[in-house]
C-alpha cells in the first residue's frame, strides 16, 4: 500500500505538493468514492481517478470477457463474491469494467485501464450498440415490440427506442427469446424495458457490443483486443 499523493505523483499526474492540492480539493475518488484525506493508502488493486479520468502509469490494457452469470461487474465486492477481475487476474495491469452487467446476466464485458475510452464508450452520446438476447416470460405481442421500438419511459425513466424482435418462441413453455438493441447504459435497462411491456426477463445475455462479439470464447474465457479492434472502438 503507498500514499495517494505518492502514486498520483509517480503516475505522472502532477508534482507531489500538486497532487495533495487535488486531494484536498475533492477532485480524487478511489473506488468511486471522493478521498481528501492525504494519508489514505491505496494499493494496486483499488481504482483512482483524477476529474473522472482514470489514473494509470501501465501499458494499455484491454481486455474482452465472456463473462458467466454468478459474477459481479466491479473490481472488488463487499460481500466477497467473485468479481470480472478475478476472472482476468492473469492480467497484470490494473483493468476496470467498461459499464456493468448484472450479477446473473452474461456475456459480452470490456475492461480496461484507459480511463479516457472507457468513460467516452460508456456516454450515450457515441451510441455504441449493445445487442442483448433475453428469454421472457409470455410471448411477447406486437402492441409490446412496438413500444419497446418506440422507446418507453418507466417510473419517470426514458429509454431511447431500441430495435427489438422476436427470435423464436417455445409455446408450450409460454417463453420466447427476443434481441434488444440500445445504445444506453441505465441501470438494469433491458429487464426494466422488458417488464415495462409485459414481459419480464428470465435470462439476459449480452452478444455483441458495437462490432465485438464473443465468437470464440466460452463463458468465462476471455482475450485481448486486437490492435486494429482498438482503433476501430477509439
Ligand atoms: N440490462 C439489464 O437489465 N441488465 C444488464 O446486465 C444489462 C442490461
Amino acid at each position: 500500500m503507498e500514499r495517494l499523493q505518492k502514486v498520483l505523483a509517480h503516475d505522472g499526474v502532477a508534482s507531489r505538493r500538486q497532487s495533495e492540492k487535488l486531494i484536498m480539493s475533492g477532485r480524487v475518488k478511489v473506488n468511486g468514492t471522493v478521498v481528501t484525506e492525504l494519508g489514505t493508502k491505496v494499493g494496486v488493486h483499488d481504482q483512482i481517478m483524477v476529474d473522472g479520468v482514470q489514473v494509470t502509469s501501465e501499458a494499455p490494457t484491454y481486455v474482452l470477457l465472456y463473462k458467466p452469470r454468478g459474477v459481479i461487474s466491479t473490481a472488488n465486492d463487499e460481500k466477497g463474491r467473485k468479481t470480472v477481475v478475478d476472472l482476468v487476474a492473469e492480467v497484470s495491469q490494473r483493468i476496470y469494467p467498461v459499464g456493468r452487467l448484472d450479477y446473473d446476466t452474461s456475456g459480452l464485458l470490456l475492461l480496461t485501464n484507459d480511463g479516457e475510452l472507457a468513460n467516452r464508450l460508456t456516454h450515450p452520446k457515441y451510441e455504441v450498440e449493445k445487442t442483448y438476447v433475453a428469454r421472457v416470460k409470455g410471448i411477447p405481442n406486437n402492441d409490446a415490440m412496438r413500444k419497446l421500438r418506440q422507446g418507453i419511459t418507466v417510473d419517470g425513466e426514458t429509454y431511447a427506442p431500441a430495435k427489438s424482435k422476436v427470435l423464436s418462441h417455445d409455446d408450450k413453455r409460454k417463453t420466447a427469446i427476443i434481441e434488444v438493441i440500445i445504445h444506453e447504459g441505465k441501470n438494469h435497462q433491458v429487464k426494466k424495458m422488458l417488464e415495462a411491456v409485459g414481459y419480464p426477463v428470465e435470462k439476459l445475455k449480452r452478444e455483441q457490443y458495437g462490432f465485438l462479439t464473443l465468437k470464440g470464447l466460452n463463458a468465462g474465457e476471455a482475450r485481448n483486443l486486437k490492435p486494429e479492434e482498438v482503433k476501430e472502438l477509439k
